[in-house]
């Protein structure tokens, strides 16, 4: 047993997935970093909803991203959905998104190119808040016998079409022109979206589910807005950007 895993730690040497700090996968320095939040930004191009931030995007939290975007490391997406689960928590607490007894949460990733997703073993994004939907106190809370509402979930209901560029590098205005026609609302999200509201007996409070965009990295909204856009003219109201960092 200990020899094997003195065998294993000399394959896989471990690294921090944050700072590229030997000895663990994620380490503590990184991890205090990724407490606190949300803070609410205000990207140049509004998107017309609240967008709230986790943290700067710097440190721990570009470190992490980048790991797990480039350097196939999907464990980085474990502390990064945390994070994002906790702002989740502290909006719902602040009363600036609906608690779990009242309206599940969709939050709905970013738009990504299928070429990209399959280049990196799937959607990071997509793959975050899978995890953070399902960290949320809905999953864990112990059973209501009066509630019925439908647990929080992702749902990955943008498209990216062929033809987008990378936005890296890019201004507001060219990010708006590259994205404009380009994100479109994937066959059957719509209904997907929708499903869970209505689960209740006539007369019953429960709301509608809060759609929230979820995206890595805000620079300077673009992405967003369209995303918001998209989703609107769907019929299907965003009420809130939720990402991992601000620039
Ligand atoms: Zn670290």
């Amino acid at each position: 047993m200990g020899i094997l895993a003195g065998l294993l730690d000399l394959a896989l040497p471990v690294e921090c997935a944050g700072c590229g700090a030997a000895g663990s996968a994620w380490c503590a320095r990184c991890a205090a970093e990724l407490e606190g939040g949300p803070v609410g930004v205000r990207p140049r191009v509004a998107p017309g909803v609240p967008v709230w931030s986790t943290g700067v995007f710097g440190g721990a939290r570009r470190g992490a991203v980048i790991a797990l975007k480039e350097h196939g490391r999907r464990d980085a997406a474990v502390p990064l959905a945390a994070a994002l689960a906790r702002s989740i928590t502290a909006l719902r607490e602040a009363g600036e998104l609906d608690p779990p007894e009242l309206a599940p949460l969709i939050l709905v990733p970013a738009p990504s190119r299928a070429s990209a997703a399959r280049r990196r073993g799937g959607d990071p994004v997509l793959r975050i808040a899978t995890l953070a939907a399902g960290a949320s106190p809905t999953r864990h809370a112990p059973a209501r016998p009066a509630t019925d509402v439908a647990p929080d979930r992702a749902v990955p209901a943008l498209r990216l079409r062929a033809g987008a560029r990378d936005s890296v590098g890019l201004g507001a205005a060219a990010r708006q022109r590259n994205l404009a026609g380009r994100v479109t609302v994937r066959r059957g999200a719509v209904e997907r979206l929708s499903a869970g509201s209505g689960r209740g007996a006539p007369g019953s409070v429960h709301r509608a589910p809060a759609v929230v965009f979820v995206d890595d990295v805000v620079t300077t909204g673009a992405t967003a807005a369209e995303s918001v856009r998209v989703l609107a003219n769907a019929g299907v109201r965003v009420c809130a950007a939720l990402v991992l960092g601000h620039a």
